[in-house]
């Protein structure tokens, strides 16, 4: 080769070729040329190493066995591939994966003039030959795929590539292609993601994500999605990081459906948990407590530790034996629910066994195939109305008992409807026979004459006024017309709107104690009667006495026999109190009216009464003239009654008023006292019969508790009202005020 052309090749071989033209001479391999990509690689110089052996270049650019393949090759004059290694540059290069190939070039004689020692960077060259092969191929595949992929380039992490799906799922054009992704997703900013995506890119590692939340840019608005996603290093052929494949798949509505599934199951758990009556869940064969809220932990005295995930039966081992595990096998082979209202419930406790009443539901829980998972057990403690109505079932047998042992009937009528319901017993008070009808009008005219206006008035009043009725009555037997005595008490029932519903009560026989009572009253009327005829002709003789007294001036014997008067004036007043009451228990007191000055009256009582009574300060506040029409000797006993009362109970010396007034129509008489006065229990039973108070400063004070009856039954006889208004211990003040009627 003329020098010419040897310059030619060299400068041809130096831009060209990467690698080495070795000159053979001899056994030496001296270096005659180098191209620049190797020069590149390796980071020699020219002029350092043309001349040069190789044996002289540092060994780390070598294969082991160089020397020995360009032995081989000179011998065989044939062209051979060193197996490929990492050539290691010097510096601070990175180290090269290559493959050399050593060919020889003959002379004319034959003779391996030069060897040509190529180096090929793998790495390049089988990128450069996948990208050329595969990539129309891979581009293809990426952008059918059903999930977004995306290659991220550089620490800058550029858009280099986005398929279809991955454009759709970020609602972005294929603009973002080439920008930082910080920039084509300015929304991600403030979210994790860059920051893991740099820590792929950094450490080379991938990254998985499951089902991710994402704030994203779509549809103009910013979006809650959720990704499952991939973040794979993409690696150089020396295994550096030179980008990330992005792999997403959108999961929203996976998420959402799961979401709204656990808020459903959260929602069913509240409901369960805050429900106000006791509810359980049991789920598998062994009923294993799933769910057990708070009352339901109440009702079998346990705490959540015990129960939560345990098996019912190993819970409440006490359950053998009762009906609870009967009923649950039932649901949980029917699949069907089951009810029962009251059940006894015994349960240990370390103080014992207990027991409480509990209504109960069972309910199936099925899977979609219908087949039956589990259980929701619904109860009640109902112990507290259960205990409570047995209680009353218990109080109204006992009733009974002791209405029939005390031979009592009973009654119910219902207003509305006018009927009237007995018990056997009251039919027979009646005298009909069991199987007779009895109703409310041929009970009505079974009722005594004098009676029945009364009874039918008691009713009305009960029924509108809601008062408790009590009343004597006497009867007509219905078969042998016998007089039969009777007391009917009762009370009226209202349901919650005040409407009477129910009018009931009881009835005894009391012939017996009234025919006492009349015999008694018979008695006392003839003794009263007796009593008097003598005391009227004693009355007469001492006012005889005193008039011829008088004549003769004896001061001791008038003053005497006015004392004498005063007495026998009492004792008649009692005498004829007693009278009194015969006749009106025997309903045979009569009033004799007449047109009378009531103030004239007053003056004359007061005047008698001071007859005997010096005692007391008698202030009589003069009244108008007055006129009443009434019954003048029982209106004039009723005031000398509650005069009498003044003195008799207050202390001596102390004032007593009386007066009388005309007051709304009507003319009112009182008389005040400063004596012991009434209590209020008192003073409500001071007008019945026989009542008389008791207590320490009365128990001296003689009387028989009939004054005031009688005065009461004579003012309502009038229709006027009789009243006391009282302070203990200060003094009383009785009233009785009669209507202004016409003869
Ligand atoms: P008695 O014959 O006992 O006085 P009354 O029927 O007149 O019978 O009175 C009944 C009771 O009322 C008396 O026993 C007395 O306790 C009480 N009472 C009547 N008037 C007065 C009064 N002015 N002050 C206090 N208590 C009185």
């Amino acid at each position: 080769m003329d020098h010419q052309n040897e310059t030619l090749f060299k400068t041809f071989l130096e831009s060209t070729h990467n690698g080495l033209v070795l000159k053979v001479e001899s056994l030496s391999f001296l270096i005659f040329a180098a191209g620049d990509d190797y020069l590149q690689m390796t980071g020699l110089h020219r002029d350092d190493i043309v001349g040069k052996d190789i044996a002289d270049l540092p060994f780390s650019l070598f294969h082991p066995s160089t020397r020995l393949v360009l032995a081989g090759v000179l011998q065989h004059k044939q062209k051979a591939t060193l197996t490929p290694y990492f050539l290691m540059p010097a510096g601070d290069r990175h180290r090269v994966y290559v493959s050399v190939t050593i060919s020889p070039v003959l002379n004319d004689g034959g003779e391996v003039a030069f060897l040509i020692y190529t180096v090929i960077d793998i790495d390049t060259y089988m990128r450069k030959a996948e990208e050329k092969v595969n990539r129309n191929y891979f581009m293809q595949l990426i952008d059918q795929a059903p999930v977004g992929i995306c290659i991220l380039r550089g620490k800058e992490l550029v858009v280099e590539s986005a398929n279809n799906m991955m454009l759709e799922l970020l609602d972005k054009s294929a603009a973002i292609l080439n920008l930082p992704l910080r920039i084509a997703l300015p929304e991600l900013e403030d979210q994790p993601f860059l920051k893991l995506l740099d820590d792929v890119y950094t450490w080379g590692e991938p990254l998985v994500g499951n089902e991710s939340k994402v704030l994203l840019v779509r549809n103009s608005k910013l979006e809650t999605a959720y990704f499952n996603f991939v973040y794979q290093p993409l690696k150089d052929g020396r295994g550096v990081t030179t980008g990330i494949m992005m792999v997403a798949a959108e999961v929203t509505a996976l998420v959402r459906v799961k979401q709204q599934l656990e808020e459903s199951v959260a929602n069913f758990k509240s409901v369960v948990m805050n429900a106000h009556y006791a509810l359980l869940v049991v789920k598998g064969k062994d009923w294993m407590v799933e769910i057990a809220n708070q009352p339901m932990l109440n009702l079998w005295d346990k705490n959540k530790e015990e129960v939560l995930g345990r098996p019912l039966m190993k819970i409440l081992p006490e359950l053998v034996g009762q009906p609870f595990p009967e009923h649950l096998r039932r649901v949980t082979d029917s699949g069907k629910s089951y009810a029962i209202n009251e059940e006894v419930f015994y349960y240990n406790t370390p103080a014992g066994i207990k027991k409480k009443y509990v209504s109960f539901f069972y309910d199936p829980i099925l899977d979609s195939e219908g087949n039956v998972k589990g259980v929701i057990v619904g109860a009640e403690d109902i112990t507290n109305s259960v205990e409570t109505r047995l209680k009353i079932e218990r109080a109204e047998e006992m009733l009974r008992i002791a209405i029939e042992s005390a031979n009592l009937g009973t009654w119910h009528y219902d207003p509305a409807s006018k009927r009237l319901t007995v018990s056997p017993r009251l039919k027979e008070l009646f005298g009909y026979k069991p199987n007779e009808e009895m109703n409310y009008n041929s009970v009505m005219a079974q009722v005594t004459e004098e009676y029945r206006y009364m009874l039918l008035k008691a009713i009305q009043s009960s029924v509108s006024q809601g008062e408790h009725f009590n009343l004597e009555f006497s009867i007509k037997g219905n078969f042998d017309k016998k007089l039969r005595w009777m007391r009917a008490t009762g009370r009226i029932y209202r349901d919650n709107e005040g409407v009477p519903i129910r009018f009931s009560g009881i009835l005894m026989e009391i012939t017996e104690h009234k025919l006492d009572e009349i015999r008694k009253n018979d008695f006392i009327a003839m003794v009263s009667h007796e009593l008097k005829t003598p005391l009227t002709s004693l009355k007469a003789y001492v006012q005889l006495l005193g008039f011829k007294a008088k004549q003769s001036g004896d001061m001791f014997t008038i003053n005497s026999l006015t004392k004498v008067e005063g007495q026998v004036n009492k004792m008649n007043n009692m005498i004829r109190s007693f009278l009194d009451l015969s006749r009106l228990e025997a309903g045979k007191l009569n009033l004799e009216k007449e047109r009378f000055p009531i103030d004239k009256l007053v003056m004359e009582v007061v005047d008698e009464v001071l007859l005997t009574d010096k005692s007391h300060q008698i202030l009589y506040t003069a009244c108008k003239p007055l006129e009443v029409y009434a019954d003048r000797e029982k209106i004039g006993q009723v005031i000398n009654n509650l005069l009498s009362n003044a003195i008799k109970y207050s202390a001596p010396g102390t004032k007593v008023k009386l007066g009388c007034e005309l007051k709304s129509g009507m003319v009112q008489v009182w008389v005040s006292d400063e004596g012991v006065g009434i209590s209020r229990k008192d003073s409500e039973k001071l007008f019945s019969r026989f009542y008389r108070v008791e207590n320490t400063p009365l128990k001296t004070v003689s009387g028989f508790g009939i004054g005031l009856y009688l005065s009461a039954e004579i003012i309502q006889r009038h229709n006027g009202n009789i009243w006391v208004e009282s302070e203990e211990g200060k003094g009383s003040t009785f009233y009785f005020n009669l209507p202004d009627e016409e003869p």
